[in-house]
Protein backbone atom coordinates (compact mmCIF):
# COMPACT_ATOMS: atom_id res chain seq x y z
CA UNK A 1 0.00 0.00 0.00
CA UNK A 2 0.86 3.59 -0.78
CA UNK A 3 2.46 5.62 1.68
CA UNK A 4 1.95 9.69 1.73
CA UNK A 5 4.34 11.20 3.97
CA UNK A 6 3.08 15.14 5.31
CA UNK A 7 6.04 17.30 8.01
CA UNK A 8 4.50 20.46 9.74
CA UNK A 9 4.90 22.03 12.52
CA UNK A 10 1.78 21.02 14.18
CA UNK A 11 -0.66 18.21 13.67
CA UNK A 12 -4.10 18.95 15.10
CA UNK A 13 -6.54 16.05 15.12
CA UNK A 14 -10.30 16.96 14.78
CA UNK A 15 -12.12 19.67 13.40
CA UNK A 16 -14.48 20.92 16.11
CA UNK A 17 -14.14 24.04 18.07
CA UNK A 18 -11.54 22.85 20.19
CA UNK A 19 -9.67 22.68 17.29
CA UNK A 20 -10.49 25.94 15.10
CA UNK A 21 -9.77 27.44 18.10
CA UNK A 22 -5.85 26.53 18.65
CA UNK A 23 -5.97 27.14 15.00
CA UNK A 24 -7.23 30.32 14.95
CA UNK A 25 -4.54 30.91 17.98
CA UNK A 26 -1.25 29.64 16.86
CA UNK A 27 1.52 31.88 16.03
CA UNK A 28 1.06 32.52 11.67
CA UNK A 29 4.77 31.61 11.76
CA UNK A 30 3.76 27.81 12.42
CA UNK A 31 2.50 25.84 9.95
CA UNK A 32 -0.40 23.82 10.94
CA UNK A 33 -2.24 20.52 9.36
CA UNK A 34 -5.69 20.43 10.88
CA UNK A 35 -7.21 16.84 9.55
CA UNK A 36 -10.32 15.14 10.44
CA UNK A 37 -11.89 11.90 10.22
CA UNK A 38 -14.81 13.07 7.81
CA UNK A 39 -15.99 16.04 6.47
CA UNK A 40 -14.73 19.42 7.84
CA UNK A 41 -18.75 19.91 9.59
CA UNK A 42 -18.69 16.44 11.18
CA UNK A 43 -18.20 17.56 14.53
CA UNK A 44 -20.59 17.87 17.84
CA UNK A 45 -19.29 21.64 17.77
CA UNK A 46 -21.86 21.76 14.79
CA UNK A 47 -24.77 20.38 16.56
CA UNK A 48 -24.37 22.41 19.55
CA UNK A 49 -27.44 23.89 19.92
CA UNK A 50 -28.35 25.96 23.33
CA UNK A 51 -25.20 28.40 23.10
CA UNK A 52 -21.88 29.47 24.98
CA UNK A 53 -22.34 30.63 28.71
CA UNK A 54 -20.34 33.49 29.81
CA UNK A 55 -20.57 35.80 32.79
CA UNK A 56 -19.70 38.84 29.80
CA UNK A 57 -22.83 41.02 31.36
CA UNK A 58 -22.51 39.90 34.67
CA UNK A 59 -20.41 42.01 37.17
CA UNK A 60 -18.29 39.47 38.23
CA UNK A 61 -17.70 35.59 37.16
CA UNK A 62 -18.94 34.63 41.28
CA UNK A 63 -22.12 33.75 40.46
CA UNK A 64 -21.24 31.52 36.92
CA UNK A 65 -18.00 29.68 39.10
CA UNK A 66 -20.57 28.98 41.84
CA UNK A 67 -23.20 27.47 39.45
CA UNK A 68 -20.19 25.64 37.84
CA UNK A 69 -19.49 24.29 40.81
CA UNK A 70 -23.03 23.22 42.58
CA UNK A 71 -23.89 21.27 39.36
CA UNK A 72 -20.78 19.01 39.83
CA UNK A 73 -21.63 18.94 42.98
CA UNK A 74 -18.40 20.20 44.17
CA UNK A 75 -16.26 17.42 42.32
CA UNK A 76 -14.99 20.22 39.72
CA UNK A 77 -11.78 21.58 40.20
CA UNK A 78 -12.49 24.92 41.68
CA UNK A 79 -9.32 26.78 40.71
CA UNK A 80 -9.50 25.38 36.91
CA UNK A 81 -13.26 26.87 37.33
CA UNK A 82 -12.23 30.36 37.94
CA UNK A 83 -9.89 30.56 35.06
CA UNK A 84 -12.77 28.80 32.74
CA UNK A 85 -15.28 31.81 34.18
CA UNK A 86 -13.16 34.70 34.48
CA UNK A 87 -11.01 34.43 30.79
CA UNK A 88 -14.85 33.49 29.67
CA UNK A 89 -15.98 36.76 30.24
CA UNK A 90 -14.07 37.90 26.93
CA UNK A 91 -15.81 35.28 24.89
CA UNK A 92 -18.70 36.88 23.48
CA UNK A 93 -16.36 39.87 22.49
CA UNK A 94 -13.66 37.65 21.05
CA UNK A 95 -15.78 36.10 18.86
CA UNK A 96 -17.43 39.08 17.73
CA UNK A 97 -14.18 40.11 16.66
CA UNK A 98 -13.75 37.01 14.31
CA UNK A 99 -17.53 38.04 12.95
CA UNK A 100 -19.67 35.63 14.84
CA UNK A 101 -22.92 37.42 15.59
CA UNK A 102 -24.77 36.70 18.39
CA UNK A 103 -29.00 36.76 18.76
CA UNK A 104 -30.16 40.22 20.07
CA UNK A 105 -33.76 41.44 20.84
CA UNK A 106 -33.66 44.73 19.92
CA UNK A 107 -30.04 46.84 21.36
CA UNK A 108 -29.91 43.81 24.01
CA UNK A 109 -28.51 40.71 23.46
CA UNK A 110 -31.14 37.39 23.47
CA UNK A 111 -29.78 35.58 26.55
CA UNK A 112 -30.92 31.88 27.25
CA UNK A 113 -31.04 30.03 30.60
CA UNK A 114 -30.45 26.44 30.95
CA UNK A 115 -30.74 24.10 34.17
CA UNK A 116 -28.60 24.87 37.05
CA UNK A 117 -27.63 28.45 35.96
CA UNK A 118 -28.90 30.66 38.51
CA UNK A 119 -29.43 33.14 35.90
CA UNK A 120 -29.51 34.31 31.60
CA UNK A 121 -26.18 33.81 30.38
CA UNK A 122 -26.73 31.62 27.41
CA UNK A 123 -25.39 33.29 24.42
CA UNK A 124 -26.82 31.88 21.08
CA UNK A 125 -26.67 32.14 17.49
CA UNK A 126 -29.33 31.60 15.18
CA UNK A 127 -32.03 30.06 17.95
CA UNK A 128 -31.20 27.19 18.61
CA UNK A 129 -28.52 26.42 15.87
CA UNK A 130 -25.74 28.25 17.45
CA UNK A 131 -22.72 24.96 16.67
CA UNK A 132 -23.74 25.20 12.93
CA UNK A 133 -23.84 29.01 12.49
CA UNK A 134 -20.43 29.56 15.07
CA UNK A 135 -18.11 26.98 13.47
CA UNK A 136 -18.78 28.33 9.83
CA UNK A 137 -18.04 31.82 10.75
CA UNK A 138 -14.93 31.07 12.37
CA UNK A 139 -13.57 28.32 9.70
CA UNK A 140 -13.95 31.08 7.08
CA UNK A 141 -11.09 33.04 9.24
CA UNK A 142 -8.57 30.16 9.46
CA UNK A 143 -5.42 31.94 8.27
CA UNK A 144 -3.35 31.08 5.30
CA UNK A 145 -0.46 29.08 7.82
CA UNK A 146 -3.56 26.48 8.31
CA UNK A 147 -3.55 23.55 5.99
CA UNK A 148 -7.09 21.22 6.17
CA UNK A 149 -7.58 18.08 5.40
CA UNK A 150 -10.92 16.15 5.43
CA UNK A 151 -11.16 11.87 4.91
CA UNK A 152 -7.86 12.09 7.24
CA UNK A 153 -8.65 8.75 10.23
CA UNK A 154 -5.77 8.83 12.72
CA UNK A 155 -5.04 5.64 14.45
CA UNK A 156 -1.60 5.81 15.69
CA UNK A 157 0.96 8.62 17.01
CA UNK A 158 4.32 8.42 16.14
CA UNK A 159 6.67 8.49 18.84
CA UNK A 160 10.25 8.45 19.81
CA UNK A 161 12.38 8.24 23.06
CA UNK A 162 8.89 9.09 25.06
CA UNK A 163 8.00 11.92 23.00
CA UNK A 164 5.05 12.08 20.51
CA UNK A 165 6.31 13.21 16.87
CA UNK A 166 3.34 12.84 14.72
CA UNK A 167 0.52 10.73 13.80
CA UNK A 168 -0.09 8.33 11.05
CA UNK A 169 -3.65 6.64 9.59
CA UNK A 170 -5.43 6.58 6.24
CA UNK A 171 -6.63 9.68 4.44
CA UNK A 172 -9.19 7.58 2.28
CA UNK A 173 -8.02 4.38 2.13
CA UNK A 174 -4.55 5.09 1.55
CA UNK A 175 -1.77 5.46 4.66
CA UNK A 176 -0.69 8.56 5.68
CA UNK A 177 2.26 9.15 7.80
CA UNK A 178 2.85 13.32 9.43
CA UNK A 179 5.50 14.20 10.79
CA UNK A 180 5.15 17.13 13.61
CA UNK A 181 6.85 19.19 16.07
CA UNK A 182 3.26 18.66 18.25
CA UNK A 183 0.36 17.04 18.03
CA UNK A 184 -3.02 18.42 19.52
CA UNK A 185 -6.24 15.69 20.31
CA UNK A 186 -9.07 17.66 19.34
CA UNK A 187 -10.65 14.47 18.96
CA UNK A 188 -14.26 14.88 21.21
CA UNK A 189 -16.20 12.59 23.08
CA UNK A 190 -17.45 9.23 23.47
CA UNK A 191 -20.65 9.26 22.72
CA UNK A 192 -20.66 8.29 19.22
CA UNK A 193 -19.94 4.99 20.19
CA UNK A 194 -23.86 4.15 20.87
CA UNK A 195 -26.94 4.68 18.88
CA UNK A 196 -28.59 6.09 21.99
CA UNK A 197 -26.99 9.48 21.61
CA UNK A 198 -27.19 13.06 20.88
CA UNK A 199 -23.92 12.54 19.83
CA UNK A 200 -22.10 13.02 15.32
CA UNK A 201 -21.72 9.65 14.82
CA UNK A 202 -17.62 10.32 14.24
CA UNK A 203 -17.27 11.00 17.50
CA UNK A 204 -16.00 7.88 19.38
CA UNK A 205 -13.49 7.71 21.95
CA UNK A 206 -10.15 7.59 19.68
CA UNK A 207 -8.14 10.56 20.95
CA UNK A 208 -8.26 8.49 24.64
CA UNK A 209 -7.25 5.39 22.46
CA UNK A 210 -4.77 7.34 20.97
CA UNK A 211 -3.47 8.86 24.46
CA UNK A 212 -2.88 5.57 25.89
CA UNK A 213 -1.14 3.84 23.58
CA UNK A 214 1.54 6.89 23.64
CA UNK A 215 1.43 6.55 27.56
CA UNK A 216 -0.54 9.70 28.49
CA UNK A 217 -2.45 9.36 31.88
CA UNK A 218 -6.41 9.17 31.41
CA UNK A 219 -8.47 10.17 34.20
CA UNK A 220 -12.21 9.58 35.70
CA UNK A 221 -13.31 8.00 32.20
CA UNK A 222 -16.44 6.89 33.98
CA UNK A 223 -17.65 10.47 34.37
CA UNK A 224 -19.90 10.67 31.63
CA UNK A 225 -23.42 12.80 31.36
CA UNK A 226 -26.32 11.67 29.97
CA UNK A 227 -28.84 14.66 28.66
CA UNK A 228 -32.15 14.12 29.74
CA UNK A 229 -34.18 15.12 26.75
CA UNK A 230 -33.40 13.07 22.96
CA UNK A 231 -36.29 13.41 20.87
CA UNK A 232 -37.73 9.56 21.68
CA UNK A 233 -37.76 8.57 17.97
CA UNK A 234 -35.68 5.65 15.76
CA UNK A 235 -32.66 8.16 15.39
CA UNK A 236 -32.64 10.72 18.12
CA UNK A 237 -31.85 14.31 18.40
CA UNK A 238 -30.64 16.73 21.30
CA UNK A 239 -33.91 18.72 22.55
CA UNK A 240 -31.94 21.74 24.11
CA UNK A 241 -32.14 22.66 27.81
CA UNK A 242 -32.96 26.04 26.70
CA UNK A 243 -36.48 24.98 25.80
CA UNK A 244 -37.06 24.46 29.88
CA UNK A 245 -35.22 27.74 30.16
CA UNK A 246 -38.12 28.89 28.06
CA UNK A 247 -40.98 27.58 30.42
CA UNK A 248 -41.14 24.29 28.62
CA UNK A 249 -41.96 21.60 31.79
CA UNK A 250 -41.23 17.75 31.53
CA UNK A 251 -45.20 15.82 32.24
CA UNK A 252 -46.04 12.10 32.08
CA UNK A 253 -49.05 11.27 29.81
CA UNK A 254 -51.26 12.83 32.14
CA UNK A 255 -49.81 15.98 32.42
CA UNK A 256 -48.06 15.59 36.06
CA UNK A 257 -44.97 17.56 36.79
CA UNK A 258 -42.01 14.84 36.48
CA UNK A 259 -39.59 16.60 38.36
CA UNK A 260 -42.39 18.00 41.07
CA UNK A 261 -39.92 16.88 43.82
CA UNK A 262 -37.04 18.59 42.72
CA UNK A 263 -36.63 22.15 44.28
CA UNK A 264 -35.24 23.33 40.81
CA UNK A 265 -37.82 21.36 39.32
CA UNK A 266 -37.53 20.98 35.22
CA UNK A 267 -34.80 23.37 35.29
CA UNK A 268 -32.85 20.90 38.00
CA UNK A 269 -28.79 19.77 37.17
CA UNK A 270 -28.63 17.34 34.08
CA UNK A 271 -27.68 14.73 36.22
CA UNK A 272 -30.64 14.71 38.78
CA UNK A 273 -33.38 15.30 35.91
CA UNK A 274 -31.67 12.24 33.98
CA UNK A 275 -31.84 9.54 36.69
CA UNK A 276 -35.56 10.79 37.16
CA UNK A 277 -36.34 10.21 33.75
CA UNK A 278 -34.21 7.28 33.14
CA UNK A 279 -35.95 5.55 36.23
CA UNK A 280 -39.30 6.92 35.04
CA UNK A 281 -42.01 4.12 34.22
CA UNK A 282 -43.92 5.32 31.47
CA UNK A 283 -43.15 8.48 28.62
CA UNK A 284 -42.20 11.49 29.54
CA UNK A 285 -42.64 14.55 27.48
CA UNK A 286 -41.83 18.53 27.18
CA UNK A 287 -44.88 20.52 27.39
CA UNK A 288 -44.09 23.40 25.43
CA UNK A 289 -47.51 25.78 25.90
CA UNK A 290 -46.07 28.14 27.62
CA UNK A 291 -42.78 28.61 25.48
CA UNK A 292 -43.58 32.04 23.14
CA UNK A 293 -42.29 32.23 19.55
CA UNK A 294 -41.17 28.34 19.71
CA UNK A 295 -40.71 28.13 15.87
CA UNK A 296 -38.79 31.78 15.63
CA UNK A 297 -36.48 30.51 18.75
CA UNK A 298 -36.34 26.75 17.99
CA UNK A 299 -35.93 26.08 14.43
CA UNK A 300 -33.71 23.32 14.59
CA UNK A 301 -36.28 21.28 16.52
CA UNK A 302 -39.80 22.78 14.99
CA UNK A 303 -37.91 20.64 12.12
CA UNK A 304 -37.09 17.65 13.63
CA UNK A 305 -41.03 17.61 15.03
CA UNK A 306 -42.11 18.42 11.56
CA UNK A 307 -39.78 15.26 10.07
CA UNK A 308 -41.38 13.06 12.83
CA UNK A 309 -44.95 14.20 12.30
CA UNK A 310 -44.63 15.30 16.11
CA UNK A 311 -46.64 17.91 17.35
CA UNK A 312 -43.98 20.74 18.70
CA UNK A 313 -46.69 21.28 22.31
CA UNK A 314 -45.88 18.13 23.87
CA UNK A 315 -42.60 16.69 22.84
CA UNK A 316 -41.95 12.81 23.89
CA UNK A 317 -38.34 12.58 25.24
CA UNK A 318 -35.66 9.95 26.88
CA UNK A 319 -32.35 10.49 28.25
CA UNK A 320 -29.18 9.38 25.76
CA UNK A 321 -25.47 9.84 25.90
CA UNK A 322 -24.45 13.05 25.85
CA UNK A 323 -20.78 14.12 27.10
CA UNK A 324 -17.12 12.87 28.59
CA UNK A 325 -16.54 15.11 31.69
CA UNK A 326 -13.33 12.58 31.85
CA UNK A 327 -10.30 12.02 29.62
CA UNK A 328 -6.86 13.44 28.79
CA UNK A 329 -5.28 14.31 31.63
CA UNK A 330 -3.83 17.64 31.10
CA UNK A 331 -2.82 20.79 33.00
CA UNK A 332 -4.21 24.27 32.60
CA UNK A 333 -2.25 24.69 29.04
CA UNK A 334 -3.38 21.40 27.76
CA UNK A 335 -0.15 19.56 28.12
CA UNK A 336 -0.62 15.72 28.49
CA UNK A 337 1.70 14.15 30.62
CA UNK A 338 3.66 13.15 27.17
CA UNK A 339 6.17 15.74 26.39
CA UNK A 340 4.91 17.05 22.57
CA UNK A 341 1.20 16.18 23.09
CA UNK A 342 -1.48 18.45 24.20
CA UNK A 343 -5.17 17.95 24.36
CA UNK A 344 -8.12 19.83 24.13
CA UNK A 345 -12.26 19.93 24.26
CA UNK A 346 -14.06 17.02 25.26
CA UNK A 347 -11.16 14.78 24.99
CA UNK A 348 -9.56 16.71 27.86
CA UNK A 349 -9.98 16.51 31.30
CA UNK A 350 -8.97 20.12 32.18
CA UNK A 351 -11.53 19.62 35.53
CA UNK A 352 -14.02 22.34 34.91
CA UNK A 353 -16.61 20.01 34.82
CA UNK A 354 -16.04 17.12 37.73
CA UNK A 355 -18.94 14.79 37.55
CA UNK A 356 -21.45 16.85 36.02
CA UNK A 357 -20.86 19.46 33.36
CA UNK A 358 -22.91 22.62 33.65
CA UNK A 359 -24.93 23.25 30.59
CA UNK A 360 -23.31 25.15 27.52
CA UNK A 361 -19.50 25.52 29.34
CA UNK A 362 -18.39 22.82 27.17
CA UNK A 363 -17.93 24.97 23.57
CA UNK A 364 -16.47 27.71 26.46
CA UNK A 365 -14.22 25.61 27.48
CA UNK A 366 -12.95 24.72 23.84
CA UNK A 367 -12.42 28.36 23.51
CA UNK A 368 -10.92 29.65 26.68
CA UNK A 369 -8.58 26.24 26.70
CA UNK A 370 -8.23 26.56 23.09
CA UNK A 371 -6.37 29.35 23.25
CA UNK A 372 -4.26 28.70 26.26
CA UNK A 373 -3.17 25.52 23.79
CA UNK A 374 -2.14 27.61 21.36
CA UNK A 375 -0.33 29.96 23.48
CA UNK A 376 1.72 27.53 24.86
CA UNK A 377 2.61 24.49 22.09
CA UNK A 378 6.33 23.84 22.09
CA UNK A 379 7.75 22.76 18.79
CA UNK A 380 10.21 19.76 19.14
CA UNK A 381 12.37 18.42 16.45
CA UNK A 382 10.40 15.51 14.74
CA UNK A 383 12.00 12.79 12.74
CA UNK A 384 10.85 8.98 13.00
CA UNK A 385 9.99 6.17 10.84
CA UNK A 386 6.75 4.81 10.14
CA UNK A 387 5.73 1.77 12.80
CA UNK A 388 3.50 -0.29 10.96
CA UNK A 389 0.42 -1.05 13.56
CA UNK A 390 -2.01 -3.40 13.94
CA UNK A 391 -5.78 -4.06 14.14
CA UNK A 392 -8.34 -6.52 15.25
CA UNK A 393 -9.24 -9.13 12.24
CA UNK A 394 -13.26 -9.28 12.41
CA UNK A 395 -16.15 -8.89 9.91
CA UNK A 396 -18.72 -5.82 10.04
CA UNK A 397 -21.10 -7.95 11.43
CA UNK A 398 -18.71 -9.11 14.20
CA UNK A 399 -18.06 -5.26 14.77
CA UNK A 400 -21.52 -4.53 14.94
CA UNK A 401 -22.82 -6.97 17.30
CA UNK A 402 -19.55 -5.65 19.67
CA UNK A 403 -21.68 -1.91 18.91
CA UNK A 404 -24.82 -3.36 20.10
CA UNK A 405 -23.04 -5.16 22.95
CA UNK A 406 -21.52 -1.73 23.94
CA UNK A 407 -25.08 0.15 23.76
CA UNK A 408 -26.61 -2.66 26.27
CA UNK A 409 -23.57 -1.24 29.18
CA UNK A 410 -23.07 1.82 28.70
CA UNK A 411 -26.00 3.50 30.10
CA UNK A 412 -26.72 5.36 33.18
CA UNK A 413 -26.52 2.79 35.32
CA UNK A 414 -23.65 0.16 33.73
CA UNK A 415 -24.58 -3.35 33.75
CA UNK A 416 -21.53 -4.82 35.45
CA UNK A 417 -22.18 -8.36 33.97
CA UNK A 418 -22.41 -6.57 30.51
CA UNK A 419 -19.37 -4.69 30.95
CA UNK A 420 -17.54 -8.38 31.92
CA UNK A 421 -18.57 -10.35 29.52
CA UNK A 422 -17.80 -7.14 26.67
CA UNK A 423 -14.28 -7.69 27.99
CA UNK A 424 -14.11 -11.13 27.80
CA UNK A 425 -15.69 -11.37 24.05
CA UNK A 426 -12.92 -8.71 22.58
CA UNK A 427 -10.16 -10.55 24.25
CA UNK A 428 -11.11 -13.14 22.37
CA UNK A 429 -10.33 -11.45 18.81
CA UNK A 430 -6.80 -11.80 17.22
CA UNK A 431 -4.60 -9.36 15.22
CA UNK A 432 -3.99 -8.80 12.20
CA UNK A 433 -1.20 -6.20 10.31
CA UNK A 434 -3.16 -6.37 6.74
CA UNK A 435 -5.15 -3.26 8.48
CA UNK A 436 -7.47 -1.05 5.99
CA UNK A 437 -9.03 1.73 7.14
CA UNK A 438 -12.23 -0.23 8.20
CA UNK A 439 -10.89 -2.15 10.42
CA UNK A 440 -8.94 0.55 11.88
CA UNK A 441 -11.68 2.26 12.54
CA UNK A 442 -14.00 -0.48 13.99
CA UNK A 443 -10.66 -1.32 15.99
CA UNK A 444 -9.86 2.30 17.78
CA UNK A 445 -13.64 2.43 18.59
CA UNK A 446 -13.54 -1.26 20.36
CA UNK A 447 -10.93 -0.24 21.98
CA UNK A 448 -12.07 3.37 23.57
CA UNK A 449 -14.92 1.24 25.13
CA UNK A 450 -12.57 -1.57 26.38
CA UNK A 451 -10.88 1.53 28.19
CA UNK A 452 -14.32 2.79 29.50
CA UNK A 453 -15.40 -1.21 30.52
CA UNK A 454 -11.94 -1.19 32.17
CA UNK A 455 -13.09 2.37 34.16
CA UNK A 456 -16.24 1.01 34.69
CA UNK A 457 -14.99 -2.24 36.54
CA UNK A 458 -12.20 -0.55 37.95
CA UNK A 459 -14.94 2.09 39.96
CA UNK A 460 -16.51 -0.65 41.33
CA UNK A 461 -13.78 -2.41 42.65
CA UNK A 462 -13.37 -4.99 40.17
CA UNK A 463 -10.22 -4.72 38.13
CA UNK A 464 -6.77 -3.49 37.87
CA UNK A 465 -6.59 0.31 37.35
CA UNK A 466 -6.16 1.00 33.44
CA UNK A 467 -2.94 1.34 32.62
CA UNK A 468 -1.37 -1.57 34.89
CA UNK A 469 -0.06 -4.64 32.88
CA UNK A 470 -2.75 -6.56 32.64
CA UNK A 471 -5.32 -4.32 30.87
CA UNK A 472 -2.43 -2.13 28.78
CA UNK A 473 -1.07 -5.61 27.57
CA UNK A 474 -4.51 -6.93 26.39
CA UNK A 475 -5.49 -4.17 24.55
CA UNK A 476 -2.80 -2.44 22.94
CA UNK A 477 -0.80 -5.79 22.18
C1 LIG B 1 -26.43 17.81 20.05
C2 LIG B 1 -25.45 18.51 20.93
C3 LIG B 1 -25.73 19.78 21.42
C4 LIG B 1 -24.81 20.44 22.23
N1 LIG B 1 -25.09 21.73 22.63
C5 LIG B 1 -24.14 22.39 23.34
C6 LIG B 1 -24.34 23.76 23.67
O1 LIG B 1 -25.34 24.36 23.31
N2 LIG B 1 -23.38 24.39 24.38
C7 LIG B 1 -22.23 23.76 24.80
O2 LIG B 1 -21.39 24.37 25.44
N3 LIG B 1 -22.03 22.47 24.46
C8 LIG B 1 -22.93 21.78 23.75
N4 LIG B 1 -22.70 20.48 23.41
C9 LIG B 1 -21.39 19.88 23.72
C10 LIG B 1 -20.35 20.45 22.76
O3 LIG B 1 -20.94 20.61 21.49
C11 LIG B 1 -19.13 19.56 22.64
O4 LIG B 1 -18.67 19.17 23.90
C12 LIG B 1 -18.02 20.30 21.93
O5 LIG B 1 -18.48 20.80 20.71
C13 LIG B 1 -16.82 19.40 21.71
O6 LIG B 1 -15.96 20.05 20.81
P1 LIG B 1 -14.59 19.37 20.39
O7 LIG B 1 -13.93 20.32 19.46
O8 LIG B 1 -13.86 18.92 21.60
O9 LIG B 1 -15.04 18.04 19.62
P2 LIG B 1 -16.02 17.83 18.38
O10 LIG B 1 -16.69 19.07 18.00
O11 LIG B 1 -16.87 16.67 18.73
O12 LIG B 1 -15.03 17.43 17.21
C14 LIG B 1 -14.28 16.21 17.25
C15 LIG B 1 -13.58 16.06 15.93
O13 LIG B 1 -12.58 15.05 16.00
C16 LIG B 1 -12.62 14.28 14.79
N5 LIG B 1 -12.00 12.96 15.07
C17 LIG B 1 -12.34 12.09 16.04
N6 LIG B 1 -11.53 11.02 15.98
C18 LIG B 1 -10.68 11.23 14.94
C19 LIG B 1 -9.62 10.46 14.38
N7 LIG B 1 -9.26 9.25 14.85
N8 LIG B 1 -8.94 10.96 13.30
C20 LIG B 1 -9.30 12.17 12.79
N9 LIG B 1 -10.29 12.94 13.29
C21 LIG B 1 -10.96 12.47 14.35
C22 LIG B 1 -14.08 14.21 14.47
O14 LIG B 1 -14.28 13.82 13.14
C23 LIG B 1 -14.48 15.66 14.77
O15 LIG B 1 -14.09 16.47 13.69
C24 LIG B 1 -23.60 19.80 22.60
C25 LIG B 1 -23.33 18.52 22.13
C26 LIG B 1 -24.23 17.87 21.31
C27 LIG B 1 -23.90 16.50 20.81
Amino acid sequence: MSLQLERTDVLIIGSGLAAVTVALHLPDTFRVLLVTKGRMTETNSDLAQGGIASAYLEETGAAHVQDTLAASKQTARADRVRLLVEAGRDVVRDMEQYGVSFDRDGDTYALGREGAHGTSRIFHVGGDETGRHVMATLRDRLPNNVHVMEHVLIDRLLQSEGRVMGASGFKGEARIQIQAGAVVLATGGVGGLVDWTSNCRAVTGDGLVLAKQAGAKLSNLTNIQFHPTLLAVETPVLVTEALRGAGATLVDAKGRHVMRHHPLGSLAPRDDVAAVLTAFPGQVYLETSRVERLAERFPKLAASCRAHHLDASSIPVRPGLHFQMGGVAVDAEGRTTVQGLYAVGEVAETGVHGKNRLASNSLLECWVFGKRVAAAVELLDCDSGEKGGTAYEMTDEVFQSFRRQIGKWLTISPAIDEIRSFLENTQQLTRTKHVTRQLAEQTLQLEAARLLAHAFMEREGLDEPIGTARSTDTVFA
